[in-house]
């Protein structure tokens, strides 16, 4: 936190006194982004109503593990990567969150997503907390047997923090089906039998749920959806751009053009484009699964910088690349009716201050990706039982997962009258603190 604090004293509802956890210093999870996500708790606990006890103890990660990597390269010279994994709640079930590899992963962007993660499940009530991890790592300059090499020491180091009771992984930023493969057959080979609930987003092949790799983005625009409906607007009519042309940007931009949106413009690292009266979404799709990324994409279409695709004109940005993308810097520029969040963090305190001073609503990121995590709580619900669920049957109960959640969000925004985020974060928070009032704090 940016300043010092006095170390509060509350008294717990058995009477005994307990001191915060808050130092006056920083903690080792305090980077910028872990105060993105605290200051929006802050936020949301004016508002929630919750016992002191329960908030102290949900400003802070119950767990972190730091681990470095020693992985031997291709060319046969070793190097070591730092990783991660921070579980924030427990309360509600096992931890349940992403791993990433990314060279801009550290422990308080971890913390950041686990916090992110704990309000994300228990806003849609599936029995979970909050967790994420990941590899510090450029997974663009490593081969596919490095990665293997990385995922499989990672997973064995992970192992006495993992577990399908303890802690389940999922894939995040530049993982995928196959590293959860190789993770789910690294802790089978050390336990001496399959664990397919080990981790969700695998194959099928290996217990892997129908829908899985589509759900976070269909999610979104299930959201997105209903929110129109209550907005009054035609889906079908709307004008969308979408940042990030990966799992969930790509599968939105998909699901969007399918309901008849259209796609004006799309993006990835390479950079976007732009087409006025919609864009091919299929072709895009097999470009990029023939060259690796949008880079080089000229047909019929106008390059333009990720810049400027969040700030054209249009009804619905989706961001669905990665967090701090709508800042102080940019908020003012955007010329969207409606932002949704299909990425985690994506909007800054500032930018979200300033969307709301121009009334862009914001469908907040735990609402809106949760489709994700919701069919891996399905996933994992199908491997322990050994019986697997249609894709209609799945499609249908994400279906009715997300608008119970959409519908609980906008009734709290339109109660209290406060932001979606707000909104989000309130009925989340309440979640967690029922069931922590419930179980009381140990011993
Ligand atoms: P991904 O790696 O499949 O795709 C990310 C996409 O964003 C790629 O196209 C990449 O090129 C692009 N990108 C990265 N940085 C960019 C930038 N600065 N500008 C423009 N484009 C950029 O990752 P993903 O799984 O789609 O995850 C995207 C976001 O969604 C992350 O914030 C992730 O935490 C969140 N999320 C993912 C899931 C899931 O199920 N995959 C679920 C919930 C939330």
């Amino acid at each position: 936190m940016a300043g010092t604090r006095t170390v509060p004293t509350i008294r717990l509802r058995f009477g005994a006194v307990a001191k915060a956890v808050h130092a006056a210093t920083q903690l080792e999870w305090d980077t910028p982004l872990y105060q993105q996500a605290s200051t929006q708790l802050e936020q949301a606990l004016e508002l929630a109503d919750v016992p002191d006890f329960v908030s102290t103890r949900l400003r802070h990660p119950e767990q972190a593990v730091i681990l470095t990597l020693p992985v031997r390269l291709d060319d046969g010279s070793y190097a070591t990567f730092p990783a991660y994994r921070v579980k924030h709640s427990s309360v509600l079930g096992p931890t349940k969150g992403g791993i990433r590899y990314d060279d801009a992963v550290d422990l308080g962007e971890c913390a950041a997503l686990a916090m992110w993660m704990t309000w994300k499940c228990a806003l849609l009530r599936l029995p979970y907390g909050g967790a994420k991890g990941g590899v510090r790592c450029n997974p663009r300059e490593l081969s596919a047997n490095e990665l293997v090499r990385i995922t499989r020491r990672f997973t064995a180091e992970l192992a006495p923090f993992i577990g399908p009771q303890l802690d389940i992984p999922a894939p995040d930023m530049a993982t995928n089906e196959q590293t959860m493969a190789w993770m789910m057959d690294t802790y089978s080979m050390q336990k001496g039998y399959a664990v397919p609930e080990i981790v969700t987003g695998k194959p099928v092949s290996l217990g892997g749920s129908l829908f899985r790799h589509e759900a976070t983005g269909a999610g979104v625009v299930m959201v997105v959806e209903r929110a129109c409906h209550r907005l009054g607007w035609d889906l079908a009519e709307q004008r969308c751009v979408v940042q990030g042309f990966g799992n969930v940007g790509g599968i939105a931009a998909t699901e969007l053009a399918d309901k008849g949106a259209a796609v004006v413009a799309v993006s990835d690292l390479s950079g976007g484009v732009f087409a006025p009266d919609g864009l091919d979404i299929p072709t895009l799709h097999a470009y990029v699964a023939e060259h690796g990324s949008l880079e080089g994409y000229e047909s019929g279409v106008t390059r333009i910088t990720n810049d400027e695709l969040l700030e054209l004109e249009c009804d619905i940005l989706v961001v669905a690349a990665r967090e701090d993308q709508i800042t102080a810097r940019n908020a003012g520029n955007l010329r969207c009716r409606l932002v949704a969040e299909g990425a985690n963090g994506p909007t800054t305190i500032d930018g979200d201050r300033i969307l709301a001073e121009r009334g862009i609503p914001v469908l907040p990121d735990i609402l809106t990706n949760a489709g994700g995590v919701t069919v891996s709580y399905f996933e994992w619900v199908q491997d322990l039982g050994r019986l697997f669920w249609d894709r209609d049957e799945i499609r249908r109960r994400l279906a009715d997962k997300m608008a119970d959640a959409f519908d609980r969000v906008w009734d709290v925004a339109h109660d209290q009258r406060i932001a979606l985020r707000d909104a989000a974060l309130v009925a989340a928070i309440r979640e967690v603190a029922a069931a922590l009032e419930a179980r009381g704090v140990y011993p």
